[in-house]
């Protein structure tokens, strides 16, 4: 059988984006060898680097068989190249990308006059080509040949090396990638739902037996701990027993819910009761003379 002449669109633009991905691969390792170098000296030779590197794709795919690396994987190949045009295919894959990287990199108020237009045109030519790939994108729609510019403009067309046939694709890894996406995706988006200081505190009263609260106002001393973490309390806060609490281990329960009870005393604490402990606040157990001073203490 003859190769047949159709080429999928998909497999075209497969193959165009496997070509960058190769090169991106190639990219990174490069990068990677020159990471524990000197910094700023080998990214000064980041544009020839890439240059080189495409060079040597080119080499070894397009100078030695008709295709390059991304359609021959797809077993595509260029069906009327020759080497004038595979030659001229890396000089323009190779050469306003590696003027562009060049002009960037350069300090371009010493060198005069002639860089500074020479930067412009750059720009502007690279403006130019990204209008020519939208609107080559929009034609390759069309008419489902030369995905890329430097194919419309050398004229080349993608063939199939064998012949015609749907392209057969396993859909494991992708409906893995989906289901690892799905899963992400509900992790972090559930995760902040749960309620964990619930959860803790639940679970921490099936072990703890609770002793009944007094009724007292707290008092706090050297060995006041708090009676959530059992850490000197930071910003004392209590909310109704008369047990201490860290503002935070105190707001972050009432953050969750309005009510909780104390992991000491069991009483049930509320958020409107919440208060900061001040000592001034305190009553003194040596006078009973009421002080209204402090808010309300002792309601229950
Ligand atoms: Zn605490
Ligand atoms: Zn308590």
């Amino acid at each position: 059988m003859t190769p047949s002449p159709y080429v999928s669109r998909i497999n075209q633009i497969d193959a165009a984006q496997l070509d960058t991905e190769i090169y991106k691969v190639l990219r990174n390792q490069a990068r990677e060898i020159a990471r524990y170098g000197a910094p700023g000296k080998i990214d000064k030779w980041q544009a020839e680097v890439d240059a080189v590197l495409k060079f040597f794709i080119w080499k070894f795919s397009l100078q030695r068989g008709s295709s390059t690396f991304g359609q021959r994987l797809l077993n595509l190949h260029y069906a009327n190249i020759n080497h004038r045009k595979s030659v001229l295919h890396l000089i323009l894959s190779v050469l306003p990308q590696y003027l562009k990287d060049k002009l960037a990199h350069e300090n371009l108020s010493e060198r005069g006059a002639f860089a500074q237009v020479l930067k412009s045109l750059v720009d502007w030519t690279t403006n130019a080509i990204n209008l020519l790939e939208l609107v080559n994108l929009l034609f390759f729609l069309h008419r489902g040949v030369q995905p890329r510019v430097i194919e419309f403009l050398l004229g080349l067309s993608s063939q199939s090396i064998t012949t015609h046939r749907p392209r057969i694709i396993g859909y494991s890894y992708m409906t893995r990638e989906l289901l690892w996406h799905g899963l992400m995706e509900l992790f972090t988006i559930g995760i902040p739902m749960i309620n964990f200081h619930y959860l803790k505190h639940a679970a921490m009263r099936l072990w703890r037996r609770p002793e009944p609260s007094s009724g007292l106002f707290p008092v706090m001393n050297a060995t006041t701990k708090c009676a959530y973490c059992y850490e000197d309390p930071i910003l004392p806060s209590h909310a109704g027993c008369e047990h201490l609490f860290c503002y935070y281990c105190l707001q972050a329960h009432f953050t969750a819910m309005s009510a909780f009870h104390c992991p000491t005393c069991d009483a049930e604490l509320r958020a409107e009761d919440m208060k900061r402990y001040t000592v001034a606040s305190a009553p003194r157990s040596d006078d009973e003379e009421s002080d209204d001073s402090f808010e309300k203490v002792d309601d229950g």
